[in-house]
């Protein structure tokens, strides 16, 4: 009951600070409010952290020095093998009630993260400013309804436990949860009959089910927006759901790293960032680059300048929604994605969609790349007919693309390719972006980054 109590306590100590007002707050009072995180982090860091307790030590440098987002660029940029094969390195040692999670693995084993506890209670006041522009866009509903189709992964049904035993609140959304392993007749039945505000899925899937649906003339009573969260949308998905179906399609970028990284207002142009709870870094700066990250409010596991594996690019123009909070662009697949050709040329996937983006019998396509010149294509298809007809079309496109030596094996899918915990991904390597030249989108090593750059080189 204390416990209760006082995760209540921290929770109104949040509520209370505004924060449906905190995107709004003007650019100074947002600016010295990521400093003092900034400082404050660091400090904590620099005492009780044993990476960078030793990184302050070896380099001679006074943490005090570090006074806000300009400094926080002395600090190295992380590698993220080093956080995976030694986490403890990044975890404070005086950390006494944590909780861990771990990362969804999509590109190697996972990540174990420790959150401190009144982390993750501030975290449901943080969503205040996600849900605002939602409830908007709901017609003002101040619960709406969610249809959500994925599965309860550990780290969800984690969190839910957690509040549930630390607070008193009726936390939770007025959500059905469908597996989405279910046939998308079944899903739209429900949608149809239940009629929820949102529905809500994986990147991947929304896709696939929008594309679905249209092929196979399905009546659906479209909801009031689509939310897609956990990966990527491919490309052109969305402006094929908004133009088609007439429903905004938001997201909300978070990862087991950062609960809160940001999210879409009705506006659409990309995540506002939640400068002031995670600071976000593009390497290197001013174009697409990697998306690097600095968790200003968790205590357990302290991770600055880290680079979380997707591609994206800030916009130098406010949004006109008037939210000061600046705009990341959406996510430019994972880095990863990029594959590496026998000649030394890089295909991005946006090049691969190109060849299946106009083909009305093509729901889904995955192409993975197995070596320099060995590919698997996988298509899901309206039915079994099409399948060829769609193989023959994109044949010829994608020799051209990956080269003529290239050896393709293609095969074809009734439903939904998605391995159980791992983010779909349209366009896959198993190819080391070093082995066939130069990886153009690896960060700089920082300074004093030693250990990193041996494991890297090594
Ligand atoms: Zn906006």
């Amino acid at each position: 009951m204390i416990q209760r109590l006082r995760g209540n306590a921290v929770i109104a100590a949040h509520w209370l600070s505004g924060q449906r007002r905190a995107p709004f707050y003007p650019r100074e009072k947002l600016d010295a409010l990521r400093d003092r995180r900034i400082r404050d982090i660091v400090r904590h860091a620099a005492r009780h952290v044993p990476y960078y307790r030793e990184w302050f030590a070896r380099e001679g440098i006074d943490p005090r020095s570090i006074k806000g987002a300009a400094e926080l660029d002395r600090l190295p940029v992380l590698n993220k093998e080093l956080v995976r094969a030694q986490p403890r390195l990044f975890v404070a040692e005086n950390a006494r009630r944590t909780l861990s999670f771990l990362t969804s693995g999509s590109t190697g084993a996972p990540v174990e993260i420790h959150h401190d506890h009144d982390s993750l209670l501030a975290n449901i006041p943080h969503g205040e400013r996600e849900r605002d522009p939602v409830n908007r866009l709901c017609g003002g509903s101040f619960r709406p309804k969610e249809l959500y189709v994925g599965y309860d992964t550990s780290t969800f049904k984690k969190v839910i436990a957690f509040y549930e035993q630390h607070t008193m609140l009726p936390v939770r959304p007025r959500r059905r949860t469908l597996s989405l392993t279910e046939p998308i007749e079944r899903i739209v039945e429900l949608a149809n009959t239940e009629r929820p505000d949102i529905l809500v899925g994986y990147g991947g899937w929304v896709a696939l089910f929008f594309r679905a649906v249209a092929a196979r003339n399905l009546a659906l009573r479209p909801p009031q927006l689509v939310m897609y969260m956990g990966e990527a949308l491919p490309h052109g998905a969305r402006e094929f759901i908004e133009e088609q179906f007439g429903i905004p399609v938001m997201s909300r970028y978070n990862a087991v790293e950062s609960f809160k990284i940001g999210f879409f207002c009705e506006q659409r142009r990309g995540f506002h960032i939640h400068e002031d709870l995670c600071h976000v870094r593009i390497l290197p700066p001013g174009q697409q680059g990697q998306v690097v990250i600095s968790n200003l409010i968790n205590r357990a596991t302290v991770l600055l300048n880290y680079p979380i594996g997707d591609l994206g690019s800030i916009s130098p123009v406010p949004c006109p929604c008037g939210r000061t909070f600046r705009v990341l662009s959406e996510l430019e697949g994972r880095v990863e994605d990029i594959l590496p050709l026998a000649d030394g040329r890089h295909v991005h996937p946006r090049a691969v969609w190109q060849v299946f983006k106009d083909d009305r019998e093509v729901l889904q396509y995955q192409l993975t790349q197995h070596e320099p010149r060995r590919f698997s294509l996988m298509l899901v298809t309206v039915d079994g007919p099409s399948f060829q007809r769609a193989l023959e079309r994109a044949r010829p496109l994608l020799d051209r693309l990956l080269g003529a030596d290239a050896l393709i094996t293609a095969e074809h899918r009734t439903e939904l390719a998605r391995v159980s915990g791992r983010k779909f991904r349209a366009v896959a390597s198993t190819v080391p972006q070093t082995a066939t030249g130069p990886a153009t989108t690896r960060p700089p090593q920082g300074p004093g980054d030693g250990t990193a750059s041996q494991t890297r080189a090594g």
